[in-house]
């Protein structure tokens, strides 16, 4: 594994940082405070090749490795996770499993609009009584004369009640297995479809200008030919779109630590008590010197997974460390970063406020930090 990037990354990142400077951060405040998703900008960032960036350019992706989308993650989570968060879901939840499962027809039905960041799409797994234990879900989806009937709930699905949301693939129970088990498929299901309900959630602590959902069926009917992947496969398949979306989180972490350590520095440079510049203090200087340390090993450890996963070795286990590692490295730094803000860091006129904020969802999205270390801790043999 080569420790160097290559030009066509370097460019990648230079062109993304570029973009979320000039693009997003003076917005950002103001869409934070208003809790405002902005459509604006979904549409900027897939002109600018952001959705879709791993898959095929038959269906408008750009064919990159792993690596260079975690790059672009990193980088527009570095000055807003919001933002990161409507990209980093559309890849991984929303355009991934409809490019890893889909048949040819829904490819070119659905990918087009989503890679082009046209349209925006959901993955809905998390259920009011099923978050952690995913194979808890009541939805059901009953095959019925040739359609699926589809009833039930889902809650805090991404990019599932935007104004461009085309649709959400939903997770449900589509009878029992031989062994008594339920089955679980994927459904596909179109905004605007009699009996579905997307509603908005509203008042988050994390992620304000990102789009949040509750997703209401009620005897929702949908064509057989809207089944994703293999009958029975809902699990196995989620799995695989988890082990994917963990690298995307940890470059959330990544990228959010590493936006919330340049703020630190530069306060601690100007900011100034007893006549020298906060920074100065030791005690301090450690702190951001530990940052910087950190940062870096959290940096190796996410870009080895990718690496895993580009050169297609087994990648879960490493995904589950660097989502887990990232995520609370990013706590330790904006805990830091704001105690060197003093009382300014409380205030949300000081963006690292923002950033404290929003690290917190990174330790429970998408497997929270407790089913990451039970992840590991199964790959590394403690329960046999
Ligand atoms: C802003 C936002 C966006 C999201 N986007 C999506 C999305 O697009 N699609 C989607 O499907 N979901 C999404 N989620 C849901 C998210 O993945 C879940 O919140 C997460 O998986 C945790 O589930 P839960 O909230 O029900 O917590 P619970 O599972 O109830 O967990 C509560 C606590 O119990 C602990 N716990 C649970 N089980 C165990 C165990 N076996 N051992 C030890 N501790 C345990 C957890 O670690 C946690 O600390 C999103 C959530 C948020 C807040």
């Amino acid at each position: 594994m080569s420790y160097a990037l290559t030009a066509e990354q370097d460019m990648l990142r230079h062109a993304i940082r570029e973009f979320a400077e000039a693009e997003i951060a003076p917005k950002v405040a103001e869409l934070d405070r208003t809790e405002t998703f902005s459509t604006e900008l979904v549409h900027k960032m897939g002109e600018l090749g952001l959705f879709g960036m791993t898959i095929s350019s038959e269906y408008g992706g750009q064919g990159l490795d792993t690596l260079s989308y975690v790059i672009a993650i990193e980088e527009l989570a570095r000055v807003d996770a919001s933002q990161a968060a409507t990209v980093a879901a559309e890849n991984s939840l929303g355009i991934g499993p409809i490019a890893a499962l889909g048949t040819d027809e829904q490819k070119r039905k659905y990918l087009p609009d989503l890679t082009s960041g046209k349209k925006l799409w959901g993955f809905g797994l998390t259920e009011p009584d099923a978050g952690s234990d995913a194979g808890a879900s009541k939805t059901t989806a009953e095959l019925v004369d040739g359609q699926w009937k589809i009833n039930g709930a889902k809650i805090f699905i991404t990019n599932a009640a935007s104004p461009i949301t085309a649709g959400v693939t939903v997770q449900a129970i589509t009878g029992k297995r031989p062994d008594g088990k339920n089955e679980i498929s994927c459904v596909i299901v179109e905004a605007g479809t009699k009996g579905f309900t997307a509603r908005q959630m509203h008042h988050k602590l994390v992620w304000r200008s990102s789009n949040t959902a509750e997703l209401f069926f009620d005897n929702v009917t949908v064509p057989e030919s809207h089944l994703l992947g293999k009958r029975g496969g809902g699990f196995k398949q989620m799995l695989n779109t988890l082990d994917s979306g963990r690298l995307g989180i940890a470059a959330m972490g990544l990228g959010g630590a590493q936006g919330a350590y340049e703020l630190g520095l530069h306060y601690a440079k100007q900011r100034k008590q007893f006549g020298q510049t906060i920074a100065s203090f030791q005690v301090n200087a450690f702190k951001l010197a530990d940052c910087a340390t950190e940062i870096e090993a959290a940096r190796a450890l996410l870009y080895r997974a990718c690496w895993l996963k580009d050169n297609g070795k087994p990648f879960g286990k490493e995904a589950s460390m660097a989502k887990l590692y990232c995520s609370e490295v990013m706590n330790r730094v904006v805990n830091r970063a704001v105690q060197l803000h003093g009382g300014y860091g409380l205030m949300e006129e000081y963006p690292i406020a923002r950033f404290y904020r929003d690290q917190k969802l990174l330790e429970i999205g998408e497997g929270t930090s407790e089913i990451q270390r039970l992840v590991i801790a199964r790959a590394i043999g403690c329960f046999e």
